[in-house]
């Protein structure tokens, strides 16, 4: 393949949603694939919607993601500046250019105006589109307009009865009929130009190769198409890949749970998660498997495999990769990650200690197999957590380990012996239930299930001896006493 020059073109009109994801990693995926350029730029002609912020949020959500780029924001390189607002200038030999050749001309029609054509059609039953009202004013007549202080749009003069073929390296061969299309307008009244002009301009002047970009732009291509013949620009491929359902088959939106990369960022989900799913999202490789390390996607990854039919998001197989990626982080990174939400849930302090630290780390560690991803932690270790015992009603065995008729003798003498250490390592914390049980001459359950249960109020949970040595011989007492007044309170 020649040289590969591909871009990531958002506009900034909210955050980077896991569609534009998805669009900038087969991009980069196919960039770093062939050795090419990935370039980022803004689309940012939408006045009122376009933000700054949303601008930040997108390109941190891609450093997050780990998709670089060559040539772009904050890069600069040979084409800049890389945001629409800024290349007006750019843009204005092009506008010339169209208007003196007779492809494009002014239009000076009012918002009414346009309503009423679109009333008129949709009575006929036809297709909303322009009806040529300014199509062939005279030049004079332009001036006398302009004169008198109206403002004008710029439309595209599309050429009657033409075919205009996308030949998508995705979907095949797509046709469209001109005649369909209806003048458009390339520059609005204000003098800023429209996403389906300035994105020709920016991707010719920019020497774009490959259109890589969600399919609901594909009615938007033969409008582009135009315009790179009027201009004779060499026109690039174009790839369009589908779009992402939730899994009732509906388009992805907020209902179907988090639609932004920064969203699934809070929940403490992985960057290299969130990559691999994002890139079985539509295109597959050979084979079954679905783990693959960025450098294997970049090593694997073509356009000939994208396919065609709609990629429907599952939440449960992108929470099974991230707890995969969850399970390779080294315990601190995973302590590191879970530290925020145990914070916001009121379990750890914000700046715990070096000694606290190394605690929480030893306790997110027991949750690791459980984890799917950070947010979830507090409900996985809270039994680590808090000085008091609640029973859980719905927890028949739970209630039925207090009822023994050892159970009230194991939890106070088990309370005594704890009472004993300051500190104690699991090995040390098994030896002392146990010696409880030779003493009083309680084994399996009725010892075990007892503690657990009056520990936790659970009869299930984390490893008994790991329970004991992470929360520590004083804290343990001070459970059990309160499980035995629980007791009291229900015997006496
Ligand atoms: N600004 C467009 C979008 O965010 C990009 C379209 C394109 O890639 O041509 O959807």
């Amino acid at each position: 393949m020649g040289e590969v020059r591909v871009r990531f073109a958002p506009s900034p009109t909210g955050p980077l949603h896991i569609g534009g994801a998805r669009s900038a990693l087969f991009n980069w995926l196919f960039a770093r694939r062939h050795g090419g350029t990935m370039i980022v730029r803004m689309e940012d002609t939408d006045l009122n919607r376009s933000a700054e912020e949303y601008e930040a949020m997108i390109l941190e959500a891609l450093r997050w993601l780990g998709l670089d780029w060559d040539e772009g924001i904050g890069v600069g390189g040979p084409h800049a500046p890389y945001r629409q607002r800024e290349r007006l200038d750019i843009y204005r030999p092009y506008i010339d250019r169209l208007l003196n050749e007779g492809k494009a001309y002014l239009c000076f029609c009012s918002e009414e105006e346009l309503e009423a054509g679109r009333q008129e059609l949709s009575a006929r039953g036809e297709l909303p589109r322009y009806l040529g009202k300014c199509r062939n004013l005279t030049a004079a007549a332009c001036r006398e307009k302009q004169a008198a202080g109206y403002r004008a749009a710029v439309r595209f003069r599309v050429p009657e009865g033409q075919l205009v073929v996308v030949n998508d390296l995705v979907r095949g061969r797509v046709e469209f009929e001109s005649d369909g299309i209806g003048d458009f307008i390339i520059v609005k009244s204000d003098g800023i130009p429209t996403y389906n002009f300035a994105v020709v301009l920016d991707d010719a002047e920019m020497n774009v190769t490959h259109i890589i970009r969600g399919e609901e732009h594909l009615s938007n291509t033969p409008r582009q198409l135009l315009i790179y013949r009027a201009l004779g620009f060499t026109v690039p491929q174009f790839a369009h890949i589908s779009l992402i359902l939730g899994e009732d088959r509906s388009k992805m939106s907020k209902r179907h749970g988090a639609v932004s990369v920064a969203q699934y960022r809070r929940l403490g989900y992985l960057p290299e998660a969130l990559v691999n799913f994002l890139a079985l999202l539509g295109w597959s490789p050979e084979g079954e498997r679905e783990i693959f390390s960025v450098q294997e996607l970049v090593q694997q990854f073509s356009l000939e495999r994208v396919s065609k039919s709609p990629a429907v998001f599952n939440f449960d197989k992108l929470k099974w990769m991230n707890s995969h990626y969850l399970r390779q982080l080294p315990a601190s990174e995973l302590s590191a990650l879970c530290l925020p939400h145990l914070a916001e849930a009121g379990l750890v302090e914000a700046e715990p200690s070096p000694q606290r630290l190394a605690w929480v780390e030893r306790v997110v560690a027991t949750a690791r197999e459980h984890l799917e991803y950070a947010a979830q932690i507090p409900g996985l270790v809270q039994d680590f957590f808090g000085e008091e015992v609640t029973l859980d009603p719905q927890d028949t065995d739970a209630a039925e380990a207090l009822r023994f008729e050892t159970s009230p003798a194991v939890i106070a003498r088990f309370r005594e012996k704890a009472l004993e250490f300051n500190e104690w390592d699991e090995e040390t914390a098994r030896e002392t239930l146990k010696e409880v049980g030779k003493e009083l001459g309680v084994k399996g359950k009725p010892l075990f299930m007892t503690v657990r249960v009056a520990l936790t109020g659970k009869s299930h949970g984390r490893d008994l001896n790991t329970l004991l040595a992470l929360l520590g011989p004083q804290l343990v007492a001070r459970r059990l006493q309160h499980t035995l007044l629980l007791l009291q309170g229900l015997t006496g």
